[in-house]
Order: structure tokens, then sequence, then C-alpha cells
């Protein structure tokens, strides 16, 4: 998708704080942290909301549950806690149209969220 944000970051057009990648999945930092540590894991291939899952996108979602429990380690929060988010819809928030699992973690979380 040419005009989707994750797209071309994922295709290096544009910049990001790029962390891992794993298969189909990658990760980057959060452009505006909720927690110490929030980043951005999402499939390479253009998804736009959890609604579009099915058995088929089996592999590309153990490559980003892998890679999340990757970074937690990386990052220091796999003792500690994270969690980790996904806002699938308007109502829930999303903003960017591209599926995207936000992990956080650094510091005591709320429940329920906002
Ligand atoms: P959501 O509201 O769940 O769709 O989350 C979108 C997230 O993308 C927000 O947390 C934004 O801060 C983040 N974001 C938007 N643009 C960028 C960018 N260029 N680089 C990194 N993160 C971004
Ligand atoms: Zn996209």
């Amino acid at each position: 998708m040419e005009d989707c944000l994750f797209c071309r970051i994922a295709s290096r057009e544009i910049g990001a704080d790029i962390l891992d990648e794993k298969g189909g999945a990658f990760a980057f930092r959060d452009i505006n942290p909720q927690a110490p540590v929030h980043v951005l894991v999402l499939p390479r291939e253009h998804i736009s909301t959890l609604k579009e899952l099915g058995p088929d996108r089996c592999d590309v979602l153990m490559d980003i549950f892998s890679l999340i429990n990757d970074i937690a380690v990386s990052e220091g929060i796999e003792q500690s806690g994270y969690r980790v988010v996904v806002n699938s819809g308007e109502e829930a928030g999303q903003d960017v149209d591209h599926l995207h699992f936000h992990l956080l973690g650094g510091r005591f979380m709320k429940w329920p969220p906002g």
C-alpha cells in the first residue's frame, strides 16, 4: 500500500528507529512513547486490522509474538512485566490503518485503559 505510513517505514522509504525483524514481522520504536519502552511490532505485509486475520496468517502472527518476546528480553522488561495492546478499528482508537501491536513496559500500568 503505497500511501500507508507503516508500509513506507517497512520499505525504508520513511525513517524510523527500527529495532529488529523476524520472518514477516518487524519492530520500531513509537515516535510518541507512552511508557519508557514503547515499541510497535507489525507484519511487513499490509494487513489493516485484526478482523483481516485468519488461519492463513498463522505464520506472521507467530513471527510477531516471537519478536515481541525477543524485544521484551532485549529491552529488559521480560521479568518486570509488559503490556501488549492492539487498537483495532475506529472506536478502539486505531490511528494508523496497518495492524500493529504496541509493546509497552518499564512502568506500572493501570487497568482499565482509557
Ligand atoms: P494506533 O493509535 O494504535 O493506531 O497507534 C499508532 C501509533 O503509531 C501511535 O502510538 C503513534 O505514536 C505511532 N506513530 C505514528 N507515526 C509514527 C512514526 N512515523 N514512527 C513511529 N511511530 C509512529
Ligand atoms: Zn501498510
